[in-house]
């Protein structure tokens, strides 16, 4: 039984990390396919709102466009899908076996990685097409680049944006796996602890779990060593 996505927990610390997060990434259970929280568009749309991506008026903009054409709103969901598996691949390239991506093989994800990046530029490159400079008259007055100006376009485009400000602005030694090889689940996160040490995407689920195994183990090899007369 999965939580819904409504309950999803959001340990990635920056939107596109909890997008990475939407898909089990642990140790797979009778070769089957890992589950998908985003399971529809509906789901992607609330999942989008949840973690703030759009806003609630800018997600009534995309239900009517996505109403209106079936098969952008298709686009949209399987757009997002290949974003998050291109921003895992390009982030686990980054991850050394300490924080936490055991077994790597370091060239071929190399490889993968620079190919997601490529994959990802030319995401980014068409949010940035559909983008449009926008002027705040203030103190002090900005001018930014507002992505999603084509609501059925919207979340694709903010994801590619989401996903471009994690790569260039974020502290990539943060970056960290909840170790599988541990017990825990291969959700990434960044760290934002002050001294750089937290193993697992959260301590109460995948970090106790781990705990009371090596408990159970230690247990039994102490049985094993003293064997009863
Ligand atoms: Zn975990």
């Amino acid at each position: 039984m999965h939580a819904d996505l409504s309950e999803l927990p959001l340990v990635g610390g920056h939107p596109a990390l909890d997008l990475v997060n939407t898909l089990e990434r642990g140790v797979p259970i009778d070769g089957e396919p890992p589950y998908d929280y985003l399971t529809d568009t509906s789901a992607l749309l609330r999942w989008t709102v949840r973690v703030g991506l759009i806003s609630d008026a800018e997600a009534t903009r995309v239900r009517r466009a996505w109403r209106a054409d079936t098969a952008t709103a298709q686009a949209g969901l399987a757009a997002v899908r290949d974003i998050r598996e291109e921003l895992h691949l390009a982030l686990l390239a980054t991850i050394p076996p300490e924080r936490g991506n055991a077994n790597s093989p370091a060239e071929a994800e190399s490889i993968a990685a620079g190919a997601a990046l490529v994959e990802l530029h030319g995401r980014w490159s068409a949010a940035t097409a559909r983008a449009a400079l926008v002027l705040d008259v203030g103190e002090p007055p900005k001018v930014r680049l507002a992505y999603g100006t084509v609501p059925a376009m919207l979340i694709p485009d903010r994801t590619a944006e989401a996903t471009l400000d994690v790569l260039l602005t974020a502290d990539l030694t943060r970056v960290r796996r909840c170790p599988v090889d541990e017990g825990g689940c291969g959700w990434l996160f960044l760290d934002q602890s002050r001294n750089g040490s937290r193993r697992w995407c959260r301590m109460a689920d995948c970090g106790s779990t781990a705990k009371a195994r090596r408990l159970t183990e230690r247990r039994r090899a102490t049985r094993t060593d003293n064997p009863p007369r």
